[in-house]
């Protein structure tokens, strides 16, 4: 493709998207991905069944279920390309789907399904009088900006960027940065949005991993090392004040720490050095409880225990105390007390986290401030566009983070082709 209306570098679920929205738009499109294969993260997504997108996305307040230091930024893109309008192209494709957990939506067969949506979108630009080329491997080696002098009313329409790849050098009016964020190196994932972001004077808001286990070192936490595996209903809890997040959802003993959809999204609202606080029997007066089995039974307070947490569980956690090693009816009342708030008022402070090699996301990115929530066009430099997770907007677990790349994707093919 000799001079592209557009280059996109990264064909990850927003850059293919945006790629096909665009080539339908009767754009000239060329995809650029330094991988050798297609969409690695939406094949490895939802268990390799891609959480595709999420029904209960609020369309009053859809920036609920998201993260940034402009939490209304995402709203526009996101009113505009809807849930809805996703399931829709399924539909068309006839691809099957069903609801898990919370509106979670899950293809019915695999996450390959997905790609080859993507791919058949792109390949359906021609019928439209655009087209889409793919580049893959290719590697971009840099880019330039070229602003041209004297061009008249719209600067950016004859100003342009140089991308010299390792397959040759494209001029294009207009670059858009899909590249996605740090986790999962192996299969692509790079800093080159945020270096690119630099390169334009354009701020970035710290990156960190998001969607992710939490670890825990020292002695302290060899006692639950031994409950690895073990998966329980949770309420947990981070931050204070207006800050504090809180979520109910499943937790999971790891051999390093804990894991489980409760962990992975209050890891994304944790910060290190502050402790996290659980619930262990959420919706339970556990003192109240304690209180009544001590009048009725002679049993030990482990098998109690045992009545509303896993047994497993309940062993690990008496023996934390000599008091709670006995029959309830011969503890002191204060121990049963004492015992009920340990389980439900768990506070505990994390080492760290599983890092980018397990995290889902990246927290952080291109800061919004840069970018126009219209369409996702950096203000102070015309004709870059940042989609997807490169940018400073991370989506709760749950499929809200590729409705994020849906939408951003949408919103930048569409204010592409009105140029
Ligand atoms: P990506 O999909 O990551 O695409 C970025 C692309 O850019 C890649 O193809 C990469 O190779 C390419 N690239 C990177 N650097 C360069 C470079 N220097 N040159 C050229 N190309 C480059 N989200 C959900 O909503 N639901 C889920 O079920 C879900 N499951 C997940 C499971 C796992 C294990 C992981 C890791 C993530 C999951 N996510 C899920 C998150 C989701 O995959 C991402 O948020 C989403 O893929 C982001 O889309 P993107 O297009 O911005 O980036």
């Amino acid at each position: 493709m000799q001079r592209p209306d557009v280059v996109i570098i990264g064909a990850g679920a927003a850059g293919l998207f945006c790629a096909a929205r665009a080539g339908q738009r009767g754009l000239r499109v060329l995809l650029i991905d330094h991988f050798a294969r297609v969409a690695e993260k939406v094949r490895i997504s939802g268990g390799g069944r891609a959480n595709f997108t999420n029904r209960a996305l609020d369309p009053a307040a859809p920036q609920r279920h998201f993260i940034s230091h402009n939490p209304h930024f995402c709203r526009s893109a996101l009113a505009r390309f809807t849930p809805q309008d996703f399931m829709a192209l399924l539909t068309r494709h006839g691809i099957a789907f069903h609801e898990k957990h919370k509106g979670q939506l899950f293809c019915d067969r695999s996450a390959q399904d997905l790609i080859d949506l993507l791919l058949a979108e792109c390949a359906a630009a021609p019928a439209f009088g655009g087209q889409v080329e793919r580049w893959q491997p290719c590697a971009v080696d840099r880019v330039e900006f070229q602003a041209k002098s004297g061009s008249g009313a719209c600067p950016s329409s004859a100003s342009s960027y140089v991308i010299h790849s390792d397959r040759s050098v494209i001029e294009t009016p207009a670059l858009v940065v899909a590249t996605g964020g740090l986790s999962v190196p192996k299969i692509g994932a790079s800093d080159f949005g945020l270096r690119l972001a630099r390169q334009f004077d354009l701020k970035c808001v710290d990156t960190r991993p998001g969607l992710v286990g939490l670890t825990f070192d020292g002695d302290g936490w060899a006692a639950f090392a031994a409950l690895a595996g073990l998966a329980l209903p949770v309420e947990i809890a981070t931050g204070t004040g207006r800050q504090r997040m809180r979520f109910h959802e499943d937790l999971l003993f790891t051999h390093r720490g804990l894991s489980g959809p409760a962990v992975l999204q209050i890891s994304s609202y944790w910060q290190p050095g502050t402790p996290i606080e659980i619930d262990l029997a959420p919706g339970l007066d556990l003192a109240a409880e304690l209180r009544a089995a001590k009048s009725r039974s002679r049993r030990g307070i482990a098998r109690e225990l045992a009545a509303w947490l896993p047994a497993r569980l309940a062993e690990a956690w008496v023996l934390r105390d000599a008091a709670w090693q006995r029959p309830v009816n011969e503890a002191a009342d204060k121990a049963l007390a004492q015992l009920a708030a340990s389980l439900q008022r768990w506070s505990i402070t994390p080492s760290g986290t599983e890092g980018y090699r397990k995290a889902e996301v990246t927290v952080g990115g291109v800061d919004t401030r840069e970018l126009s929530s219209q369409t996702l066009e950096a203000r102070r430099q015309p004709g870059l566009y940042f989609i997807g997770e490169v940018v400073d907007v991370t989506g709760w677990l749950g499929g809200y983070n590729f409705q994020w790349a849906w939408a951003s994707a949408a919103a930048c093919a569409d204010a592409l082709a009105a140029h």
